[in-house]
């Protein structure tokens, strides 16, 4: 039907209903009673919707195709929001299905078959992100980030499979000792195809299916390994400062996991840093997590200070070791008055609170200078040294 239109070369609209709750309807009522309302659903669709054609989609979803004329268009949103803004009645149940619409304009926004085969494939994340009872748009521009996302996707299914994933380290220099002193381990991922992708980007997808549990124990893996391997604290570094995720935060097992880690390449619990973020303090698990691992030695960073919604009360009721500065706010002090003013009050503040401060993205010996005048201890950035493989860390602490 859609080919038929699509080598005709017609203008129309695909309108893609997906409905996010009946996943779980049927998993809470079974296949049997799902495959009934969803029976229902499209019989009192196509009442409302008359002779325009209603079409059945892989993955529970619907599509009607409306031809392009904003006033019919608008009709059909409306008899679909009529019908499924209303509970369906079955038997004596009541179920509120919850409908994301979205809207593919054949050829404007998407203009081959494969595209708008794509935009339906993707209806569910797109209409997941802010669903809020609108009808979203399949443009272009979301294809190719829903495209690029998958690949991502299979990118990092890829390295978890085959152990490609790459942990670098970024020194960071101890103002007073005048050297080296502790570092932070950071995720690499690198793809024959799309190239080094940023854990910016895959992180927080990661984070959103769950990998970021595999992935975060590797990391954990990697850096005991090495550092017992390495004896890396007889090289002068104290101890390696490791990000953990929001989502490794919430498993009841984390502390378990991270012990017997450590414990099973002997590394001293002293010689690990957790860094967190303020997205993390608002559950309230983290309270116990800290706590369990504290009693051990491990310390714990509190990571991306001065972005987002800095809150004092976090630093004042976590036992925090370290605050680290984000680079934006050094950033923004270098070429700002009022922020340079803020961050020397920071600073002082956290001294004052007897914690310690690493100062991110130090990029020239100004910065450098600065920073240490103000009292940072601890400085990370490309002035001392991007993030490194391993091999090129152990060799600048040799050197
Ligand atoms: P983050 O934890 O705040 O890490 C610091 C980021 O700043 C790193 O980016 C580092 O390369 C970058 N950076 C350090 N100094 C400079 C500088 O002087 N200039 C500039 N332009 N950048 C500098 P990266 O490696 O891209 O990591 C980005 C974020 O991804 C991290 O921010 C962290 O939130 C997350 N991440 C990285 N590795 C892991 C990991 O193993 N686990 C988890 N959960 N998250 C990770
Ligand atoms: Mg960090
Ligand atoms: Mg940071």
């Amino acid at each position: 039907m859609v080919s038929a239109k699509v080598g005709h070369q017609e203008t129309f609209h695909v309108l893609v209903i997906s409905m996010a709750n009946f996943h779980s309807v049927r998993e809470s009522a079974g296949v049997e009673f799902s495959q009934v309302l969803m029976k229902q659903i499209v019989r009192e669709l196509q009442g409302a919707l008359k002779k325009i054609g209603l079409f059945s989609l892989a993955g529970d979803k619907l599509a009607v195709l409306v031809e392009q004329d904003p006033e019919k268009l608008e009709g059909v949103v409306r008899a679909v929001q009529g019908v499924l803004g209303e509970p369906m009645v079955l038997g004596d149940m009541n179920i509120q299905m919850e409908a994301n619409l979205l809207q593919i304009d054949f050829p404007q926004e998407v203009a081959t078959l494969e595209d708008v085969m794509d935009a339906v494939d993707y209806a569910d994340s797109i209409s997941f992100e802010d669903s809020d009872g609108h009808v979203h748009h399949g443009s272009a521009e979301i294809l190719t980030r829903k495209r690029r996302e998958s690949k991502v996707l299979q990118v990092m299914r890829k390295a978890l499979a085959r152990g490609t994933f790459e942990v670098y380290y970024q020194p960071i220099y101890s103002s007073s000792l005048e050297r080296f002193h502790s570092a932070e381990a950071l995720i690499r991922l690198r793809d024959e195809e799309l190239g080094f992708i940023s854990p910016e980007e895959f992180i927080p997808m990661a984070e959103k299916n769950g990998m970021i549990l595999k992935i975060g124990e590797f990391v954990f893996r990697t850096v005991c390994e090495m550092m017992s391997r390495e004896k890396i604290w007889e090289k002068g570094i104290e101890y390696i400062e490791v990000n953990l995720s929001v989502v490794q935060c919430m498993q009841e097992d984390i502390c378990e996991m991270l012990y017997g880690i450590m414990d099973e390449y002997e590394v001293p619990y002293s010689a690990i840093n957790l860094e967190v973020t303020e997205t993390t303090i608002a559950r309230e698990f983290l309270w116990n997590t800290m706590e369990r691992m504290r009693v051990g030695g491990v310390t714990f960073s509190l990571d991306d200070y001065g972005t987002g919604y800095s809150n004092l009360t976090n630093i004042l009721k976590y036992p925090f070791h370290i605050v680290k500065l984000d680079k934006s706010m050094v950033w923004y002090a270098m070429e700002n008055d009022s922020a340079m003013r803020a961050l020397r009050h920071t600073v002082a503040m956290i001294q004052d609170l007897s914690m310690h401060i690493v100062a991110e993205g130090v990029e020239t010996v100004e910065q450098k200078r600065i920073l240490q005048e103000m009292g940072c201890e601890y400085l990370q950035g490309y002035f001392f040294s991007k993030p490194v493989p391993e091999k090129e860390f152990l060799a600048r602490l040799a050197g």
